[in-house]
């Protein structure tokens, strides 16, 4: 018999009642360090204080009136991204998929408007993911993901990763935009070399090729910069943010420039609950705290203790785990064995990680965890491995 929750997800037997930064406390009362912040949602961990109270603060004034007004909170939002960042302007969503409908809307509208409405054709990667609507999936290509749902929203195709003259080649008059996860997550925590997005965006310049990136995972300080693509200086003309931006508030953006933006005139897009100012005062609180240098210094000081410590567990358990990978604190561990077992072992240790793609164990922390805890994590991966090697 059919859940009475459509049981469209592979649950772990857990379910949790509180948090607090990087523990989260289950039904039974025992506590879990967490190393998933909800697939890189809680950027600020559980119950975060200024958080907490930017959102009752919000919750006692005004939740809701729609876009048909103006909204202080979602102006000053877009007011510091914009400060922050190479965009313009910028729309709230409520998630990352609603930010990649917009985004290929947005990109497609581009050429329209310059006469070349055949121009529609959007270039993704193999192991992308951007979302699961109809033209994310599409967008994606995956057949796990496509497999029953066709016919698929046409315009896109994949390329494989990494290869260069690949790109060079699918580049064509039809090619509307170039779509790209600075750091691939649920493919693997893969990193796009800094030399591949330069050539990238060479690429779109020649050709008058729009550059999306997706940074709804790899985004909001995540990486030790505000945003991935900063380390390597090159800048996309439409960027895709969600996850973090929220902190655990559903919460989502499309940030452009204003070229690439300049289609999207009253009546062409809109979103009952995007930008709301319960969700933009949060996001406020968030980017306050995130978008602050000496935070993001911290990010990249706790990544380096994170990764030597994971080099070491490398070192110690060539049976279970064979590499590092990833960027800040967005890393994952290439397993030996099976990544969703070593997960379950995992949780005996009362430790949360997430499986990604390429037999991949994602480790995604609070960007706030503590540098005991990132000890304490590293001390029962260890024993996680033990188990695996165990067994
Ligand atoms: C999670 C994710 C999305 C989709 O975001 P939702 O909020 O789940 O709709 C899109 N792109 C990337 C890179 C993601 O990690």
């Amino acid at each position: 018999m059919i859940t009475p929750v459509l049981p469209t997800y592979n649950r772990a037997p857990i379910a949790f009642v509180k948090g607090e930064g990087s523990w989260l406390t289950a039904e039974d009362g025992s506590r879990y360090l967490d190393l998933g912040a909800g697939i890189a949602v809680n950027a600020l961990g559980h119950a975060n204080p200024a958080l907490v109270a930017a959102l009752t603060e919000q919750a006692g004034k005004l939740w809701h009136v729609s876009n048909l007004y103006r909204i202080p909170e979602q102006e000053n939002l877009a007011e510091m991204l914009v400060e922050k960042t190479f965009a313009d302007t910028v729309f709230f969503t409520n998630s990352g998929t609603e930010a990649a409908e917009l985004a290929i809307k947005m990109a497609r509208k581009y050429h329209y408007d310059r006469d070349q409405a055949d121009r529609i054709e959007i270039i993704a990667f193999e192991g992308a993911f951007h979302g699961r609507s109809t033209g994310a999936i599409a967008a994606a290509g995956s057949e796990k993901m496509v497999k029953g749902f066709g016919p698929l929203m046409p315009g896109f195709r994949q390329l494989k990763w990494g290869d260069h003259d690949a790109i060079r080649a699918a580049i064509t008059n039809k090619t509307c935009a170039v779509i790209i996860e600075p750091v691939q997550g649920e493919g693997g925590i893969r990193v796009v070399p800094d030399q591949c997005l330069k050539g990238l965006r060479d690429l779109c310049d020649e050709t008058g090729t729009l550059l999306i990136f997706d940074e709804v995972q790899c985004g909001m300080g995540r990486t030790g910069k505000l945003f991935a693509h900063e380390w390597a200086g090159v800048y996309p003309d439409i960027m895709m943010v969600a996850k973090g931006i929220g902190g655990g508030f559903p919460l989502g953006a499309v940030l452009a420039t204003e070229a690439a933006a300049s289609g999207m005139v009253a009546g062409t897009h809109g979103s009952t609950y995007g930008g709301n100012p319960l969700g933009c005062a949060v996001g406020a609180a968030v980017m306050q705290i995130v978008s602050d240098e000496a935070f993001l210094d911290a990010v990249s000081q706790k990544a380096a203790q994170f990764r030597q410590g994971l080099e070491g567990l490398v070192a110690s358990h060539p049976s279970v785990f064979e590499a590092v990978r990833g960027q800040g604190l967005i890393l994952g561990l290439k397993c030996k064995a099976s990544n969703v077992d070593v997960v379950k072992a995992a949780y005996a240790e009362h430790l949360l990680t997430v499986p990604a793609a390429d037999n991949v164990l994602r480790l995604l922390p609070a960007l706030n965890i503590a540098q005991a805890d990132i000890a304490e994590a590293l001390a029962r991966l260890d024993r996680t491995a033990a188990r695996i090697e165990a067994a």
